[in-house]
């Protein structure tokens, strides 16, 4: 059995326990946001990579020229 994040409806606290320590009501599981919202920032992410890898490279090269 794995540990699931849960949440109170009523103050909104996350918790592990089946009862929110703050109000005593019972916590549910909350909906796993969309993975396509993810994804849209993965590849967001993955293209700045890219473009800052190749900034490295362009620096690495001038660096040699130099010396
Ligand atoms: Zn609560």
């Amino acid at each position: 059995m794995k540990w699931q994040i849960r949440r109170c409806n009523k103050c909104r606290e996350y918790t592990l326990n089946y009862i929110c320590p703050r109000c005593k009501t019972e916590t549910e599981t909350p909906i796993p946001p969309k993975f396509s919202l993810h994804d849209k920032y993965a590849r967001y992410r993955i293209e700045k990579l890219k473009i800052h890898e190749k900034n490295n490279e362009n620096q690495h090269e001038d660096k040699q020229k130099q010396s």
